[in-house]
C-alpha cells in the first residue's frame, strides 16, 4: 500500500518545478519566442548542432542555405558537397549523410519536403516518427516539435538533465531519455519553452557541471544537491 507521503510526492515536485520556474523567470526573464524556423529547417539545424556550439552551428546552417537554393537541392547533392558547406560544425561527414538521408526519406514517405503533417499527429506519434531517423534522438525530436511546430514536447539536453537531477526534480539515476517523459508530466506545457531555455542558461552560468555556484544560486533552498553538500560540510566540520 502506498503511504500518504508517496501520494503527495508528484504534487510536491510539481510545486517545486513551478517555484524553480518562477525564480528563473525573475532573474532571466520570460523568454521571447525566437524567430521560428520551418520544421524541416529546424531538423537540419538540430542535426548540425550535435557536438558543437550555437555559433558554429549557425555558420554551418547559413553556409548550407547560401550554397544550395532549397532543401530539395541539398537532398540531391553529393554528400561531399554538403560536407564541404558544413565542415565548420564538426563531424561533417556524418552530419552530411544524416541530413541527406533525412531529406530523402521525408520526400519518399510524404511526397513533398515538409514536416507539417506532424501537427496532426499525437506528440507521442510524432516523436516516434522522428526518432526512427538516423541521428534524431529524443532531444532533437522534442526541439523540432516544440520550437517549430509549437507542440508540447519537452527537450532535455545535458544542462537540463544535470540541473533537474541536482534539484531533485528527477531521480539521481534517471537517464536523459527517460527525463523527457518525467519532466513532460511534471511541468505544465505552457511553460515548456521558457523553462527549457532558462534551465539551460542556469546550467551554463550558475549550476555548472564542475563547480556549481551554489552559494549565490537563487534555487539553493530548493536544491537536493545543495542540501546534501551542506549537510556533509556541517557534519564534517
Ligand atoms: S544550489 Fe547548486 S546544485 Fe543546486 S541548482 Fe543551484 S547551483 Fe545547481
Amino acid at each position: 500500500m502506498r503511504s500518504p507521503d508517496s501520494e503527495k510526492e508528484p504534487e510536491r515536485l510539481r510545486e517545486k518545478a513551478l517555484e524553480v520556474h518562477r525564480r528563473l523567470v525573475a532573474i532571466y526573464g520570460d523568454m521571447p519566442p525566437r524567430p521560428r524556423l520551418d520544421p524541416v529547417s529546424e531538423m537540419v539545424d538540430t542535426i548540425l548542432s550535435q557536438n558543437t556550439n550555437d555559433r558554429l552551428r549557425d555558420i554551418a546552417f547559413d553556409r548550407l542555405r547560401s550554397k544550395f537554393p532549397s532543401w530539395e537541392a541539398v537532398r540531391d547533392a553529393p554528400v561531399d558537397e554538403i560536407e564541404d558547406a558544413i565542415r565548420i560544425a564538426g563531424l561533417s561527414g556524418q552530419k552530411a549523410r544524416r541530413i541527406k538521408e533525412a531529406l530523402q526519406r521525408i520526400t519518399e514517405e510524404r511526397g513533398e519536403m515538409s514536416l507539417d503533417f506532424l501537427r496532426d499527429m499525437s506528440v507521442e506519434g510524432a516523436k516516434k516518427w522522428l526518432t526512427s531517423f538516423n541521428g534524431i534522438g529524443p532531444k532533437t525530436a522534442a526541439i523540432i516539435l516544440l520550437f517549430s511546430l509549437d507542440m508540447p514536447a519537452f527537450p532535455v539536453d545535458t544542462h537540463v538533465h544535470r540541473v533537474s537531477k541536482r534539484l531533485g526534480l528527477i531521480g539521481e539515476k534517471v537517464s536523459r531519455e527517460k527525463a523527457h517523459e518525467i519532466l513532460e508530466k511534471l511541468v505544465p506545457p505552457e511553460i515548456y519553452y521558457t523553462f527549457h531555455l532558462n534551465l539551460i542558461r542556469h546550467g551554463r552560468e550558475v549550476c555548472k557541471a564542475r563547480k556549481p555556484k551554489c552559494e549565490s544560486c537563487v534555487l539553493n533552498d530548493l536544491c537536493d544537491y545543495y542540501r546534501a553538500v551542506k549537510h556533509i560540510s556541517v557534519s564534517g566540520g
